[in-house]
């Protein structure tokens, strides 16, 4: 799908969040991806070091950094992306085409479960009989 397909937010809370539950940062500390008041230099770079590195094996990290780029995102390491990492993005990017990544990253996603699915009847995602996966 190119960019410029998907128009329309999801429907549903569910849907807007459904990557969140495969995220490698729900099982550590959440304090890790934010910074403490006052925190700078060598600590900040270490902590944020640490987080991107849990972000560096998580298995929905675009969509994370689409994401927060996408809701301009001020604090936290979003998709192995820091405060500033996103800050220099945004400065030169634009809002619409930001959200639009977002949105076409989140359906690209959805398609992505729903091939995991079993097959069910009605599955206007999947012919039935089709095989388990994407083919081609
Ligand atoms: S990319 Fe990082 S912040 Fe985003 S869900 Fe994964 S582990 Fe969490």
């Amino acid at each position: 799908m190119s960019e410029g397909t998907v128009q329309a937010w999801p429907s549903t809370l569910e849907e807007f969040w459904s990557w969140h539950m495969e995220a490698a940062c729900r099982q550590v500390d959440t304090t890790l991806f934010y910074s403490p008041e006052g925190e700078r230099g060598p600590r900040k770079e270490r902590r944020e070091a640490a987080a991107k590195q849990i972000c560096g094996s998580c298995k929905v990290r675009e969509l994370c950094a689409a994401y927060a780029i996408a809701t301009r995102e001020p604090y936290g390491t979003w998709g192995g992306l820091s405060e500033n990492d996103r800050r220099e993005h945004v400065r030169r990017s634009d809002p619409r085409m930001d959200q639009l990544r977002y949105r076409n990253a989140l359906a690209a996603w959805e398609r992505t479960k729903a091939w995991s699915r079993p097959a069910a009847d009605g599955d206007s995602l999947r012919p039935a009989g089709s095989p388990a996966g994407p083919v081609g």
